[in-house]
């Protein structure tokens, strides 16, 4: 997601660093920036924070870790946060490929991986959140019951995924082809969900657990 550069976001995420790491501070120590032992779920690629957002407000008793690459968008999350008082957020500017250096083994439970972009040029492949690396980092700190639970318009991305992630060896718990067709109540919707299913896309749905 390309926002305006804003020369003053990275001042605003370091004046709240009770709520987000900049630079890596609770590297192997995320339960210590919580400062409770409530189960962890992440999103990898937060965007603008709709759906990070939505779920920690109606699940208070769940740590929930945004991350995003970009700080120019994560500002967009932070105010959400603030604007909520949310307690059981905390945010990553970070690149999820290096994310089993900042996570412990086991530490988390859940991931979520919304609309991520697609990468459609084969010699992108490596850049897919569900290429075999990223697979490999999600099920190291994934605990033993932990899933993974992923949400796309983009139909080449989402068949690129059944397959890396069959090939991976995982378990589907669940392969859904029109999520809105039937739209169980308690799916939070992004941004980017919201803008592609407005068109007319349909949006594909995968859980699995490694
Ligand atoms: N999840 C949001 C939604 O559904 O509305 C945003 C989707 S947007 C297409 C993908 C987001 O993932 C962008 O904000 C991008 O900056 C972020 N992203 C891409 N690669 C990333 C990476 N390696 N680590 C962290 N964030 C990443």
């Amino acid at each position: 997601m390309r926002m305006r550069n804003k020369p003053w976001a990275m001042d605003f995420l370091k004046e709240n660093n009770h709520i987000v790491d900049v630079d890596g501070s609770y590297k192997n120590n995320i339960k210590e920036f919580f400062n409770n032992d409530n189960d962890i779920h992440i999103e990898v690629g937060t965007g603008m924070g709709q759906f990070i957002t939505t779920l920690a407000k109606e699940n208070p008793d769940i740590n929930f870790v945004g991350i995003e690459i970009e700080k120019n968008v994560l500002i967009r999350v932070l105010e959400k946060v603030l604007e909520e008082g949310l307690t059981n957020v905390r945010l990553l500017l970070y690149d999820a490929n290096l994310l089993d250096e900042y996570f412990n083994e086991d530490e988390v439970s859940k991931i979520y991986l919304n609309f991520s972009d697609p990468w459609p040029k084969n010699r992108h492949e490596k850049r897919r959140l569900t290429y075999e690396s990223f697979l490999s980092q999600y099920k190291k700190i994934l605990n033993d019951n932990g899933t993974l639970q992923f949400k796309t318009d983009n139909r080449g991305l989402f068949e690129y995924s059944l397959i890396s992630l069959n090939q991976f060896g995982t378990e589907f718990l669940e392969v859904n082809l029109d999520l809105h067709d039937e739209e169980d109540e308690d799916n939070i919707r992004t941004e980017y969900e919201e803008k592609f299913s407005s068109k007319g896309f349909k949006i594909y749905k995968i859980v699995i657990q490694f």
